[in-house]
């Protein structure tokens, strides 16, 4: 996916930011987030526990889409916030099997 980065601009993330409090309402991610798992590291959680996530971060360019967002809990979430995307790639691949 690193051949379609680009910065976003701050106008478009704040638009795939208000898109993404409408697709947290909708029925997909209310199933999604009912199955209970973080898309990361497998394991189960509470609906409740689990965040929206990004897979590519909107200030990568990416977007608010069923494609683009899945489940993941809090610790995980926290761990991606906080690391630059190849090495969180890297930490997934050593440590987890994610989803795709
Ligand atoms: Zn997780």
């Amino acid at each position: 996916m690193d051949h379609d980065f680009f910065p976003a601009d701050p106008e478009s993330m704040e638009v795939e930011r208000r898109k993404a409090k409408v697709l947290k309402q909708s029925a997909w991610w209310k199933n999604r987030i009912g199955e209970g798992k973080c898309s990361y590291c497998q394991q189960r959680f509470a609906p409740k526990e689990l965040t929206m996530d990004h897979k590519i971060p909107l200030i990568r360019g990416g977007r608010t889409s069923k494609s683009n967002c899945v489940p993941a809990c809090k610790s995980c979430n926290r761990m991606k916030e906080n690391m630059p995307p190849e090495q969180w790639r890297a930490t997934l691949a050593a440590k987890y099997t994610p989803e795709s």
